[in-house]
């Protein structure tokens, strides 16, 4: 479904990724660890069109999409879930809700989106009125998913869902994701929680200043020497 090859991408001329290649098949459940600064969100920017790549290229069931628009992007199902959660705090729930759905493709499901958003998510439902700025953490972070939805996505990319949640809170969000993921949707979840990451998701890649230092199942990136060095920095 997703594959990026030899991605070089960076600011300001600057390259932050170093030719890194990443594959996701459809329905797939794939987490990208790393440390601070490996390079996390660039990568998950770079595939939603917010960083332009320097060279490399990135194909979306089998086109290639690496000049394509943030917006075209999104029309194709490619939907972020940016770290910090990002609402509109000014805004309600449900105008949050409704915004995430304002693409051409999502726009006439909105209805049937809205009730399956609010049947995973409850708590939304009975906040709709409320401004997203009042929320907790933890129901901005389901605000942010919610709102991922609505956009008809069919690949989620999520940066650091997990983020200053209560531990109570990150599991309630990480058995969200494996409802989503046994729903059929295909997940790229960047993450620094490591061992809940490799707990859930079925393949991993773990970043290392801008290159990929290690990829496989849970238990090969578990047991490899290299995914330690790259969280410790040695
Ligand atoms: P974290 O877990 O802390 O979010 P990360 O793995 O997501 O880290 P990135 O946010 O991709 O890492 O940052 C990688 C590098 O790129 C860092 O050195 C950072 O300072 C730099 N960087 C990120 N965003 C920008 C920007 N807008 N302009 C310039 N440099 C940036």
């Amino acid at each position: 479904m997703l594959e990026i090859d030899y991605l070089v991408a960076g600011y300001g001329g600057v390259p932050v990724l170093n030719g890194v290649s990443v594959k996701l098949s459809a329905g797939e459940f794939v987490g990208l660890l790393g440390a601070n600064n490996a390079g996390k969100t660039t990568l998950i920017n770079s595939l939603s069109g917010l960083v332009p790549p320097m060279s490399g290229r990135i194909r979306f069931e089998g086109q290639d999409i690496t000049n394509l628009s943030p917006r075209q992007r999104v029309e194709l199902g490619i939907v972020q879930v940016p770290e910090g959660r990002m609402v509109f705090p000014e805004m309600s729930v449900r105008e949050n809700l409704l915004l995430g759905g304002i693409n051409a493709r999502a726009q006439p499901h909105r209805p049937r989106q809205m009730e399956r958003v609010l049947e995973l998510f409850p708590r939304l439902q009975e906040r709709l009125a409320q401004h997203a700025g009042t929320l907790s953490g933890g129901e901005q972070q389901m605000l942010a998913i919610g709102r991922g939805l609505m956009a008809e996505a069919r690949l989620l990319m999520m940066d650091e869902p997990s983020l200053g949640l209560s531990p109570l809170f990150v599991q309630y969000i990480f058995e969200i994701i494996d409802k989503l993921h046994a729903n059929g949707l295909s997940i790229l979840l960047v993450e620094q929680n490591l061992m809940l990451t490799l707990r859930h998701a079925q393949r991993c890649y773990v970043l290392e200043r801008g290159h990929i230092a290690v990829e496989g199942t849970a238990d090969v990136v578990r047991d490899d020497p290299r995914t330690r060095s790259a969280y410790l920095g040695l």
